[in-house]
């Protein structure tokens, strides 16, 4: 994964505002700063994205999350809320293809970062989320 830019931050060839690291995650800056704090936690084995994660990495690095999230809120008492944030594949808005969580620390209402969430719910008949659930019901790993 030569050409990959978290590997090289991991690798220390390409620098990082370093938060924490262990074997691994490791936890850095992201440059934007999006609103003040604005942290990446990404795992030292290099997947492309969630979709990627086997039962074990996911067990080794996305207890984690908590841990960072508690850290990030007490290091600032302004910050009043958290987003944390994973885009998958390019159509989510994923830019670098190495797997990371966005924590992006939340001051105002009206601060850097938004999202929105359209609300689609009257063009749902209950069977047709019934029939949407159980196909993603039917998908799940043991
Ligand atoms: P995404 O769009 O979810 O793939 O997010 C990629 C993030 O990586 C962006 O928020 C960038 O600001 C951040 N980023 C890219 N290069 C660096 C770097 N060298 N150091 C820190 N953050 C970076
Ligand atoms: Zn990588």
């Amino acid at each position: 994964m030569n050409d990959c830019i978290f590997c090289k931050i991991i690798d220390g060839t390409i620098p990082s505002v370093s938060v924490y690291e262990d074997d691994d995650i490791k936890v850095f800056l992201d440059i934007s700063q999006t609103t003040p704090g604005h942290t990446l936690m990404i795992p030292k084995k290099h997947v492309a994205n969630i979709f990627d994660y086997d039962n074990s990495l996911a067990r080794h690095v996305l207890p984690k999350i908590p841990v960072i999230a508690r850290a990030i809120k007490k290091s600032n008492p302004q910050i009043l809320g958290l987003n944390i944030v994973n885009n998958n594949g390019e159509i989510a808005y994923q830019s670098v293809f190495h797997s990371h969580f966005h924590f992006i620390p939340r001051f105002a209402a009206s601060d850097d970062f938004a999202m929105t969430f359209k609300d689609n719910s009257s063009n749902y008949s209950s069977e047709e989320l019934e029939e949407i659930a159980s196909r993603i019901h039917k998908n799940m790993e043991d």
